[in-house]
């Protein structure tokens, strides 16, 4: 459906049957990732809406709003397959109403990293994501590990404005070789595809960097730099160390940290994250 009114609709009729209602918020260009988003709502939810809107207010100038793959019907052949009963996939005029000027600003944890080299990216995640969590009026909102900011970005505006929802954040899909899933992928060629490795590469040396005995945040990222230093057109926006819930840089992981990297590759911007656990003494 691509209507508010078609939407409610189709979720009250739902509703009214006692099933409770799943959301799974998505720009589209969909592959294994998104739809494990979808078996994980269908697991828990009687009845599993997908959405695809690519949202123009979370890209900054000079972005790829305009050339994000788009390829609703491959999207509507994979969500029938995993089962999804309902897609929106509205307008821009359906989301953004003429005149609109009301916009969520999250705060310090929107500030970091991600919000550091896209300037009003998570304001603008934000105002689509509670707008879509009002639109459908769901139970439960599905998001990956992938965007690991946006999902405490989302759990933070959840919380501060009493969002009626609950958020369920789901481990990221990898190729088998490592790489993060990423409707982006689709622009890397061989050639990037195969130095787009270094970045979950650099994210297992971390891991293993940290059993090997160093707890240093500046070493570590020293080792995880050091990797890209061979790999021609790679150009690192952040590489970092983190608290896992407030995203303040650490000195010292002798506890769970979250590592966090934006690289371009080519002309392709990728970014990446994985929970580093110290052993245990
Ligand atoms: P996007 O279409 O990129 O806005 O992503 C829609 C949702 O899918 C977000 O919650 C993402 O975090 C999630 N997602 C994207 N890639 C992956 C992945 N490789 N594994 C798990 N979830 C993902």
């Amino acid at each position: 459906v691509t209507t508010r009114a078609k939407l409610r609709e189709a979720v009250a009729a739902e509703r009214s049957r006692g099933h409770s209602i799943g959301l799974v918020p998505t720009m589209g260009a969909l592959h294994a990732g998104h739809l494990s988003l979808v078996e994980a709502a269908r697991r828990e939810c009687g009845f599993t809406v997908a959405t695809i809107f690519v949202n123009p207010t979370q890209f900054g100038p000079g972005e790829d709003y305009q050339r994000y793959p788009r390829t609703l019907d491959a999207d509507l052949a994979a969500l029938a397959s995993v089962g999804t009963d309902l897609l929106f996939a509205p307008p821009t005029e359906v989301i953004y109403r003429p005149g609109a000027t009301t916009f969520v600003d999250v705060g310090p944890v929107a500030a970091p990293l991600e919000g550091q080299f896209r300037p009003g990216h998570f304001r603008g995640v934000a105002t689509v994501v509670l707008k879509l969590f009002n639109l459908v009026g769901a139970d439960i909102a599905y998001f990956g590990r992938k965007d690991y900011q946006q999902s405490l970005v989302i759990r933070r505006m959840v919380a501060d404005l009493d969002v009626p929802i609950q958020v369920r954040v789901c481990p990221t899909v990898r190729e088998s070789d490592g790489l993060a899933l990423s409707s982006r992928n689709t622009y890397l060629d061989a050639t990037a595809r195969e130095r787009a490795l270094t970045l979950s590469r650099s994210l297992r040396l971390a891991q293993e960097v940290v059993v090997s005995g160093e707890r240093r945040a500046v070493a570590i990222i020293e080792r995880m730099r050091r990797l890209f230093a061979d790999i021609p057109s790679a150009q690192i926006d952040y590489i970092a160390l983190c608290d896992p819930e407030t995203l303040e840089p650490v000195t010292l992981v002798d506890r769970v940290a979250v590592a966090l990297l934006a690289v371009r590759i080519g002309g392709t911007r990728l970014i990446d994250n994985e929970l580093i656990i110290p052993p245990s003494k």
